[in-house]
């Protein structure tokens, strides 16, 4: 028998495949806090080298990218934080290492756009971050590139553009915590599995959008993410 619903359920979040027409649905999305080093002290902050931590967004926070959104509701601070996001294509459950990559469909560039002003308000009063990181349209993706065209993480280079300006830029061997040990970490707590979503976490230099701001996004080897923020 057929479930029915008292109204349509939600349309499933996807992200494009580069080269290939089925979509990859979107499950959960982990992020990463504080994984490089310069970010961290520009926030006031030190790594924690015994541990990471996470936070996460709905999946119905994705954004395609390509697309224009509105300036996010009740902010005034309202930041991007451009990162290299992992797709995980298979089950991982305490896994390490070269098993946990296995579970690796592949990578994508992503903006964990960022309520700033609310995250700090959240960050005083020892509250979640959730006002801060998870609303609408917070989790900008590109489309993903599978992990063998993609090869081994080093040093590619990640960028930030904001109005054709460069605002960040570093590559991806600055990751306090590799993607192996992120995904063998993670994996200790979750049954984590295909459609799942890991942003990684930014580096130096993010700062506010404004209204009709255009920001792209590039990582060496990636299809980019571009996002246009509505005129007010
Ligand atoms: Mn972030």
């Amino acid at each position: 028998m057929t479930e029915t619903y008292l109204f349509d359920p939600p349309a499933q979040p996807a992200l494009a495949l580069v080269g290939e027409i089925p979509k990859f649905p979107v499950r959960r999305i982990f992020c990463v806090g504080r994984n490089y080093a310069a970010h961290a002290a520009e926030m006031g902050n030190e790594v924690d080298r015994e541990a990471t931590f996470y936070f996460t967004k709905s999946a119905h926070t994705v954004c395609p990218s390509g697309s224009e959104i509105a300036y996010p509701a009740g902010t005034r601070d309202c930041h991007y934080e451009m990162e290299f996001v992992v797709a995980l294509g298979g089950d991982l459950f305490q896994a390490e290492g070269a098993e946990a990559m296995e579970a690796v469909l592949g990578y994508a560039c992503g903006i964990d756009l960022t309520r700033r002003d609310l995250q700090g308000q959240a960050k005083e009063k020892r509250r979640p971050w959730d006002l801060g990181k998870d609303f609408e349209d917070a989790a900008i993706l590109g489309p993903i590139t599978r992990r063998d065209a993609f090869g081994e993480i080093a040093d590619q280079r990640l960028k930030l553009f904001m109005d054709d300006r460069e605002v960040q830029s570093a590559t991806l061997d600055e990751m306090v915590w590799s993607v192996p040990e992120i995904l063998s970490h993670l994996s200790r707590f979750y049954h984590l599995t295909a459609g799942d979503l890991i942003m990684t976490g930014t580096p130096a230099g993010v700062g506010p959008v404004h209204p009709g701001a255009r920001l792209e996004g590039r990582i060496d080897g990636l299809e980019p993410v571009e996002v246009t923020i509505a005129n007010a």
